[in-house]
């Protein structure tokens, strides 16, 4: 089966971005391509910088939020220039194309790349399972958003034509739950902790991003968040919670 990988981009300002973007992922041969919410799509001067990978462009999708390019991915890679300072698991371009390449036989896997003048926002960075970071000069570490594409699509065919060592980062469980399926559950878990008296407003935003980056790291599969979402079910004194 051909692996469902998808690059993301997310509220691109410059449409010659997007095309330089088709470009080299056509160069490393891949072809799925998602736009949030783009600026300024379809465009000329994205089809220019496209030079002949136009049926990239032709076949992207575009969707308004991040939930809907990702809602059925379970392993979402996101790509950030800057280094967080909540623990999310960060991967090496390669650690990054292993996993996906692993992870992409079964499900689609989504590798986000954010806008050009702020990245990803945090509440994007919530949705995504893994971080991956371009070392990069420390002083000077952001690239230009179609060339960190090109340096991760080129991570992912040298893994695919298995050219490259294939990095260790853990089991992907085969039924890892879904994003809209972790989404259900952290919407949940806020309801429950705020029902329970354990967080106020204050502290709740910090605390649960914690929590999040604490649920991505164990990849619990769909069964195991229903078992989660039990337990808080029955905190909250509820019989069942389904949603
Ligand atoms: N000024 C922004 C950076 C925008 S660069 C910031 O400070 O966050 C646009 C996008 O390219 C980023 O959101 C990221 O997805 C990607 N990118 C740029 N440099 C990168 C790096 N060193 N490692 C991983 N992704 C990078």
């Amino acid at each position: 089966m051909d692996s469902d990988i998808r690059i993301v981009m997310v509220q691109t300002s410059h449409p010659g971005n997007i095309g330089a973007a088709a470009r080299a992922m056509k160069n490393m041969c891949l072809s799925r391509l998602t736009l949030v919410d783009p600026r300024d799509f379809p465009c000329e001067e994205a089809m220019v910088r496209a030079s002949g990978a136009d049926d990239v462009l032709r076949d992207a999708r575009v969707v308004p939020d991040l939930d809907s390019a990702v809602a059925d991915c379970r392993v979402i890679i996101g790509a950030s220039a800057r280094l967080r300072s909540v623990p999310w698991p960060l991967l090496t371009p390669r650690e990054a194309a292993a996993l996906a390449q692993r992870a992409g036989g079964d499900d689609p896997v989504a590798l986000v790349f954010g806008r050009e003048s702020s990245g990803l926002s945090n509440e994007e960075l919530d949705r995504c399972t893994h971080l991956v970071h371009i070392p990069t000069n420390p002083a000077y570490s952001s690239l230009n958003v179609a060339m960190a594409i090109q340096v991760v699509c080129y991570e992912l065919m040298l893994v695919r034509d298995g050219d490259a060592p294939r990095g260790d980062v853990g089991n992907v469980p085969v039924r890892q739950a879904t994003a809209a399926e972790m989404e259900g559950f952290f919407g949940h878990l806020a309801q429950a902790l705020d029902d329970i008296g354990f967080t106020d407003e204050r502290r709740s935003a910090k605390l649960l991003r914690r929590l999040r980056r604490l649920f991505h790291r164990a990849t619990p599969d769909s069964e195991e968040v229903n078992i989660l979402r039990g337990i808080l079910s029955a905190a909250q004194g509820r019989k069942s919670m389904r949603r």
